[in-house]
Order: structure tokens, then C-alpha cells, then sequence
């Protein structure tokens, strides 16, 4: 009986360092093991990839763009997730995906060689409805995954030099013409000095027409950046 009571104890104290407690994978529902986080690997390996980089040349300010995967099936879920679901560890843990497929795709110059990383901001009002800049918090798990490479120099992660001072509507809902009015004047820089003769790489969540990124570039380009590139999780082909 003893013996079987230890086995017991022995076998549910190695569940525990195997299983994380209520974890499981929103879109298996299988339960994560500890070496995972937020999703499992199978779905993680199974997520929308997509194929080529003509999306770049939608953004005429930029020098250069990445996007992880595209806007699609799962994909789709797991961007709402990133703005509603209240949980910003989630859009960091996002954010070590975008990292680690930029890093090991031939464009990972655009995050080893980047001065400063910026985030697409919220205006002030979205950001205090959601809590969280998602963007900011993608650029951090970009950051986290060159801690864990070793890689001695790292872009500075800048919050504060892109604000968007202006309330916009959904670019998804509107048409060509009225999402450039709709972004004119929308954002605006502090401390021009600080992207004088800078590489800027840029990381937003979703990129669909790409006018918020090329609106964005250009009013760096014009403070002097030498370099704006691009780093999104998901392209949108819907449109
Ligand atoms: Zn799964």
C-alpha cells in the first residue's frame, strides 16, 4: 500500500512540472506541456505562413518589411485576441513568434541592424480602453528572443518618439481615398533628434493596406530617419 501511495505522489508531482494547471491550447484545447506558452507546438508549426514579401511594395516610405504570417484562418483569432483579450503577456509571447521568424528568415538584418525599434502607437483613448499597446508589447518579445540568442547589441525599444495625437476610423472600413484623409495628420513625432541618421525598424500587428505603416515611415523619413523598415505579425491579402 505504501509503496503505491508514493508511486502515486511521484507520478502526480511529475504531472505538475509537466502540465501547466488550466493551460491549455485555444485552438486544440489540448493541455500545454510546461515547455509551452499561450499555444501548443503543433498549432504554433501549423499557423498561416505566407509566401514571398510583395506586400512590401504596398509601402512606398519604407526601405524594407517582414510579416511573420498571414492574416488568416487561426491568425485571424489570435490578432483579436492580441487587442481584446486583456492580456498583454499573451501579445509578447506573439511577439517571440514575429522575432524568432524574422531571425531566422534572410531578412533578419532589419532586426539586427535597427537602432530603435517603434512601435505603431494607440491614441491616448484606445489605449486606456485596452489597457495595453500591442505593438509595444510584440516589440518587447522581439526583444526578449535576441536576449535569448546572446546577441550583444540590441535595437532600444522607443515608446514615447511615435504618437498618434489624432482619433482615426477602422482602415478596414473605408475605402482608398478615405483611409489616407482619415491618417492625415494622425501621428506626430517628439525628439526628431533621436531618429536623425537612424535605422527605425517599425512593428505594428496587422498590416492591411499598409497606409498606417507608410504614413507612419514618412513622418520619420522627414525627421531623418536614414533607414524605416517594417515588422508586422500578420499580412492582410483582403483587400
Ligand atoms: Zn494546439
Amino acid at each position: 500500500m505504501e509503496a503505491k501511495r508514493i508511486t502515486k505522489q511521484m507520478i502526480d508531482s511529475f504531472l505538475d512540472t509537466l502540465f501547466i494547471p488550466n493551460g491549455s491550447c485555444p485552438i486544440c484545447k489540448r493541455v500545454l506541456f510546461f515547455t509551452e506558452a499561450f499555444l501548443c507546438s503543433k498549432c504554433v508549426s501549423a499557423l498561416e505562413s505566407i509566401k514571398g514579401d510583395h506586400y512590401v511594395r504596398a509601402v512606398r516610405e519604407t526601405d524594407d518589411g517582414f510579416s511573420a504570417y498571414a492574416y488568416e484562418g487561426n491568425v485571424k483569432n489570435i490578432i483579436h485576441e492580441l487587442k481584446f483579450s486583456r492580456e498583454p503577456e499573451f501579445a509578447v509571447y506573439m511577439g517571440t513568434l514575429l522575432g524568432e521568424q524574422l531571425l531566422n528568415s534572410p531578412k533578419s538584418w532589419l532586426l539586427q541592424e535597427a537602432d530603435m525599434i517603434i512601435p505603431v502607437p494607440l491614441h491616448e483613448k484606445s489605449l486606456q480602453e485596452r489597457g495595453y499597446n500591442q505593438s509595444e508589447k510584440l516589440a518587447e518579445g522581439m526583444l526578449i528572443v535576441m536576449e535569448k540568442r546572446g546577441f550583444s547589441i540590441k535595437p532600444s525599444l522607443e515608446r514615447e518618439i511615435l504618437s498618434k495625437t489624432k482619433e482615426t476610423l477602422h482602415q478596414r472600413d473605408l475605402g482608398r481615398d478615405e483611409r489616407l484623409f482619415n491618417l492625415l495628420g494622425a501621428f506626430e513625432i517628439s525628439a526628431r533628434e533621436k531618429v536623425k541618421d537612424r535605422k527605425v525598424l517599425l512593428v505594428d500587428d496587422v498590416f492591411t493596406t499598409g497606409s498606417t505603416i507608410n504614413v507612419c515611415a514618412k513622418a520619420l523619413k522627414e525627421a531623418g530617419a536614414k533607414n524605416v523598415s517594417f515588422a508586422v505579425l500578420a499580412y492582410s491579402q483582403l483587400h
